[in-house]
């Protein structure tokens, strides 16, 4: 049977073997990266991802008052590389299958992630740090060391105090 015609009953017994997209949702491959999708409720604005993004498709800005940061992903500029997720120690920043990106010229910087981070305060003495979520704090469960939501100031204090306690009781025990 010429091949044509084999195609052709194929297609007549199984049905056409492309993808109904627009009338059903087009099949994407597991691994395939989409749009960025960010989680603010995980992110402790530690910059990894703006240092990363060769495409320059992410700002994390200080807010005029000094509050918070503004975070900016601009779908525009994304070349979909992954290696922002890949490295952002939180997983506030994940790769979705979705590829409908689509939209006006006029709005080519308004595509964008957009979203306003507060900054944390320091558990000793109240100083800005970076946010440090909840969700964070109950991933790390018991290996989250009270340390982690002091500012660096007071967690040098603290570890000089841990280890003048740990030295003078190593120094009493000697003969
Ligand atoms: S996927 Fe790549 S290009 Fe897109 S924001 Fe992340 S690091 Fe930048
Ligand atoms: S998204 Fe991830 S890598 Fe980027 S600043 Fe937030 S925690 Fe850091």
């Amino acid at each position: 049977m010429l091949p044509f015609l084999k195609i052709m009953v194929r297609n007549l017994i199984f049905g056409p073997s492309t993808d109904p997209f627009p009338f059903a949702p087009a099949k994407t491959h597991e691994n395939f990266r989409g749009c960025a999708v960010f989680d603010p409720e995980k992110c402790i604005l530690c910059g990894i991802c703006r240092h990363v993004c060769a495409a320059g498709a992410i700002q994390i800005r200080v807010n005029e008052e000094g509050t918070g940061m503004q975070y900016l992903l601009w779908h525009n500029s994304c070349v979909f590389c992954g290696m922002c997720a890949h490295y952002c120690p939180t997983g506030a920043l994940t790769m979705s299958s979705n590829w409908h990106l689509t939209h006006l010229g006029e709005e080519k910087f308004t595509n964008c992630i957009s979203s306003f981070i507060h900054f944390g305060e320091c558990a000793q003495c109240g100083a800005k740090i970076q946010p440090r979520p909840q969700a964070i704090v109950d991933k790390l469960g018991p290996r989250s060391p009270e340390r982690f939501l002091l500012c660096p100031k007071c967690k040098r204090e603290s570890i000089a105090k841990h280890v003048a306690k740990v030295h003078s009781i190593t120094t009493q025990d000697r003969p």
